[in-house]
């Protein structure tokens, strides 16, 4: 039911800025603060947002509108002068020679029209001077400067606060896109060549699947993947992540390629440095509009995610006339998509245990589309974005939270899964309550808790069980850990075998690998019902039946006609089980395996183990991967 209030009974953060008295925008513009100056840290420095990109600009949009109604608010510590958030510390800092600044924003038409009008006007311009703009997609990675001397890397920083930012030389080096020397003509004994360092769509979903398969936390989307790939204090790390750059601008130089925007980016790419191909030159407004809706119209379809299009006034002596204001370049300005939004009803809220015990929220929703995908699941995160105050007591939404039976905004971005981003409080139901997070693990019914990290003292975000191995959940994930080549390296014992035999409750704990050769016929039945099930699913799928069937006795598994043990006298079915990397019994007869009885080093596989010859995994190894 929507209530109307009269102004000063609503909380500031719900009054409009035109209506704040002095007092009370100068307590909103201390509660902005905080609260940006909180998103930034999770933003730049955890690469954690916890909200998303529109709810920030909004705040800081906010925050800019008061400041512009009352400038006196404004001081060298405003955020409107800073970009970001300071460098994490365990970098070491770079000082930028040329500051990195960010753009400013527009949402609509009328703002990019606004723009370019605001250009001429500055620049005074006859209404028939031509002036050119370039526009090209503005790219979702992470900002980085790249210092060349005499056509050498040298050294590359993020953007950091936009006057320091950490120092990824040895990261950097490792993307094999970026060439470490500049080859070409009219490459300067100086330059710091600027632009994207992201990764591509597919690289990302591929990286989330090896995080799964490893048991870590997965990537929110391609930006925080890239950031955190790139933002390794072990350059090896980032060495296995496939990171991609895009050249579009540049800070210091000794001398410049060409005397227009797209003529130093067109020398960038002829310097060797990849550059964007969907880059254009417009005339005026309408042609940045066209480019614009062209680019969205394509961006689903391109490899990399992007969040909208930056119009650049091509001439650089015109940019340099134009100058800067506040934090932002006055002759750029980045034209952002709006984010796929959609309003439904929250009708419940179920709790999922991940396979590390990880106790997470999703929200069921009355199906509605967004941007063209039927959405009925969205994440809600963790249990402190449900009650709307992070771990850190910082408010999220502004303090709303979220409960059954609410309206709620909910938005798909790319390829990250949907989620609630906030709640139509005017359409909350009478009667509703504050959601109580579980405290108990709604598989194994153990408690769940949310530690502490004694080094840092803060509370983890996500609640897990503390049930171990009484839990359905973990127990899976800790056998897929044991069986995995991390650690006893077992051939055969992949993901989907593990829920296999987890469920034919043939392993419910590790040491029950070893006493599977005990229960032969099961295992061989389970592995029997396994196969006819996918093939009766194939049946179906393709309305073809199969056309010989083996009697399950003359059946044999790949693999089984090799002795695991090699010895004559082993009678056991032989699973397709073998453990590779230390010595051990034979997993199929218990027969001496082999091996040299040291344990513990690493080895592969024909390397000890079982001696019944190695041969192949089944499935490629993870890669190595990490936070
Ligand atoms: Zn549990």
């Amino acid at each position: 039911m929507p209530r109307s209030k009269s102004a000063s009974d609503r909380p500031l953060r719900d009054q409009i800025v035109e209506s704040l008295t002095p007092d009370d925008a100068a307590a909103e513009h201390a509660r902005l603060e905080e609260e940006i100056a909180a998103h930034d840290a999770r933003y730049y420095q955890e690469d954690a947002p916890s909200v998303t990109d529109a709810e920030y600009d909004a705040l800081r949009r906010r925050y800019e509108a008061i400041e512009a109604r009352f400038p006196d608010l404004r001081d060298t510590e405003s955020l409107s002068e800073k970009v970001g958030a300071a460098p994490v510390a365990k970098f070491a800092k770079i000082t930028h020679a040329v500051p990195m600044l960010s753009l400013g924003n527009a949402f609509s038409d009328e703002e990019v029209v606004e723009f370019v009008a605001r250009v001429r006007r500055f620049l005074n311009l006859p209404a028939d001077e031509t002036l050119c703009f370039t526009a090209e997609p503005k790219i979702d990675g992470l900002s980085c400067s790249l210092r060349y001397e005499h056509g050498r890397l040298v050294s590359a920083a993020t953007r950091g606060d936009g006057s320091q930012g950490e120092d990824v030389t040895a990261n950097v080096r490792t993307i094999t896109e970026i060439p470490h020397v500049l080859k070409g003509d009219g490459v300067p004994e100086l330059i710091d060549v600027r632009g994207e360092v992201y990764m591509d769509k597919g690289d990302f979903l591929a990286l989330n699947a090896r995080q799964e398969e490893a048991g870590k936390p997965l990537f929110a989307n391609p930006r925080n993947a890239a950031a955190g790939s790139l933002r390794q204090l072990d350059s090896a790390i980032t060495a296995a992540r496939p990171l991609r750059f895009f050249a579009y601008a540049w800070g210091e130089a000794s001398s410049l390629p060409a005397d227009t925007q797209i003529g130093v980016v067109h020398a960038f790419g002829s310097w060797g440095l990849p550059i964007n191909p969907l880059t254009i030159l417009a005339e005026d407004a309408a042609g940045l509009l066209a480019h614009f809706r062209k680019i969205g119209e394509m961006r689903a379809q391109l490899g990399y995610d992007i969040d909208g299009v930056v119009y650049k006034v091509d001439r650089l002596d015109l940019q340099r006339r134009l100058g800067f204001v506040s934090r932002s370049p006055r002759w750029a300005l980045a034209h952002k998509f709006p984010a796929e939004q959609a309003t439904t009803v929250l009708e419940d809220i179920e709790i999922q245990v991940g396979r590390t015990g990880a106790l997470t929220p999703v929200a069921k929703l009355i199906p509605v589309s967004v941007g063209g995908v039927v959405v009925s699941n969205a994440t809600l995160h963790n249990e402190d974005y449900i009650r709307g105050i992070g771990g850190d007591g910082a408010p999220i939404r502004g303090g709303v939270d979220i409960r059954i039976g609410d309206t709620v905004v909910v938005q798909r971005a790319g390829d990250v899964i949907p989620q609630v981003v906030s709640v139509v409080l005017e359409k909350r139901p009478e009667g509703t309550k504050a959601f109580e997070f579980t405290r108990h693990c709604p598989v194994c019914g153990s408690l769940a808790v949310r530690e502490v990290d004694p080094k840092t003292g803060k509370q983890d975000a996500v609640r897990r069980c503390t049930g171990g191995l009484i839990c359905a959940a973990q127990a899976v994930e800790r056998l897929r850990h044991f069986a995995s080549r991390n650690a006893f390296d077992i051939e055969g014992l992949g993901d989907e075998n593990v829920q296999l035999l987890f469920d034919a409750d043939l392993v419910r704990a590790p040491a029950d690998i070893f006493r599977l050769h005990e229960r032969g016929d099961e295992l061989r039945n389970a592995f029997l019902a396994q196969r006819e099930l996918r093939a009766q699913q194939r049946e179906a799928e393709t309305g073809k039946a199969r056309k010989n069937r083996l009697a399950d006795e003359k059946r044999q598994f790949l693999g089984v006609e090799n002795s695991p043990c090699g010895r004559d006298q082993c009678q056991a079915p032989r699973p397709p089980l073998r453990r590779h990397g230390r010595p051990a019994r034979c997993c199929a007869c218990g027969g001496d395996a082999g091996g040299d009885g040291g344990g513990g080093r690493p080895r592969d596989h024909s390397d000890g183990g079982c001696i019944g010859g190695a041969r192949p995994r089944e499935s490629p190894a993870p890669q190595a991967a990490g936070q």
